[in-house]
């Protein structure tokens, strides 16, 4: 690591130590019985099992230690600080969900690769064309992947508070300071113990796996010599059905079916399903909500610390209220804690780049100014380096 490499990353953990020294971080109220893990700067290592009896003990901890990236176990522990895994004994996880834009059809990424002989350009590949170097590979999300991801968010809590009937009260939703949403439900000690199988019924639900179509009555049968009606999806309808009927009314189909399904009037003819017959495909696929299955299924997930930074952008992980939810509207000065201008060169052009409502060009060894959360963003993403801060 060169001496400027190593200078600049010194004014990025001196900024997140400024943010840890004020910030209010969110922990469960059981958190004596849950694992902490930091990854601190310049290591790709985690450390481990660390467990704190005070709230004042973390903070003095962090305060030595600052992390890039900030965690607490879903799981709790009867001894969460103990390295082996058994001798920790498991005591339930709260039900996690993780919604990236990875995971969301139609959301696209800038993607750009450096390698180490200074060649750039965008794209998807792991070998430099140039030099045939193994390339470093940095993605930027879409400002509207971001609002995709909200969407699923509702969908997402609308399942669980309706389908499974959990507590609006025992549901709390957080961006996850990069390109996607979390959402932990709080469960009680019984369900907690729930185990990865049971865990994956409910991922299976949620993303439409194995879902029995002449379950869902969405299409006419003929069965010998009977004719069995199919039977539109209504609001009022449980499970599959209700989502479906919500997809209907989002997409556009006509206003007879459209008052038909939120009850309105009486059905006028059964032919009245031949109307979305042919789009019972696409609106059940849009009636799936892409979850990351593996992150549910785990019982012992680390998730982060709600209003901790995530180190691959200096955003926070911030709390979102789930009564506000659909007036969520991701931007720099809403998730970036850091105020103020910097000087900062990119080691690569970039052009009409949109991030969190801005949109920039940069150009390749030449000094920027640009908003301080833009610059630290840019930077821990990779593309360059901040020469100088100004606040
Ligand atoms: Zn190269």
């Amino acid at each position: 690591m060169s001496h400027r490499e190593l200078s600049n990353n010194k004014l990025i953990i001196e900024l997140f130590r400024e943010y840890y020294h004020k910030a209010h971080l969110k922990l469960p109220e059981d958190f004596v019985l849950r694992e902490f893990a930091i990854q601190p700067f310049n290591s790709s290592t985690y450390i481990r099992h660390l467990s704190f009896q005070k709230i004042d003990d973390l903070a003095s901890f962090i305060e030595k230690n600052t992390p890039k990236h900030l965690y607490y176990s879903s799981a709790r522990y009867e001894n969460p600080g103990l390295k082996d895994m058994e001798s920790k004994k498991w005591l339930g996880a709260d039900l996690v969900f993780d919604i990236d834009a990875d995971h969301i059809p139609g959301c696209t990424e800038v993607k750009i690769w450096l390698c180490p002989n200074g060649h750039n350009g965008t794209g998807d590949t792991s070998t430099c064309p140039v030099c045939g170097a193994k390339t470093k590979k940095i993605s930027i999300i879409d400002d509207e992947c971001l609002v995709k991801g909200l969407d699923q968010l509702l969908r997402l809590a609308d399942i669980l508070i309706e389908d499974f009937g959990f507590n609006k009260n025992d549901i709390n939703v957080y961006f996850s300071g990069h390109r996607g949403f979390h959402l932990h439900v709080h469960l009680d000690d019984k369900l907690a113990r729930m185990g990865s199988e049971e865990r994956r019924e409910i991922v299976d639900y949620v993303l439409g796996i194995g879902l029995k179509m002449e379950s869902l009555k969405l299409v006419n049968e003929i069965r010998g010599r009977s004719r069995r009606l199919a039977l539109i999806p209504r609001i009022n309808d449980y499970g599959w059905r209700r989502r479906i009927s919500k997809s209907l009314l989002e997409i556009n189909i006509d206003d007879m079916l459209k008052n038909y399904i939120i009850g309105e009037v009486k059905p006028s003819s059964s032919t009245i399903m031949n109307k979305i017959e042919n789009i019972v495909p696409e609106v059940i696929e849009l009636s799936k909500v892409f979850i990351d299955e593996k992150v549910t299924i785990d019982t012992k997930r680390l998730v982060r610390i709600p209003f901790s930074l995530n180190g691959k952008t200096g955003l926070i992980v911030k709390e979102i209220d789930i009564n506000k939810l659909s007036i969520f509207s991701p931007s720099l000065e809403s998730l970036s804690p850091f105020r103020g201008i910097a000087k900062f060169t990119p080691d690569i052009s970039l052009k009409n780049i949109k991030i969190l409502g801005r949109k920039i060009s940069l150009e390749k060894h030449k000094t920027h100014t640009l908003e301080l959360g833009l610059a630290v963003y840019l930077e821990l993403k990779g593309i360059g380096k901040i020469i100088r801060i100004q606040r």
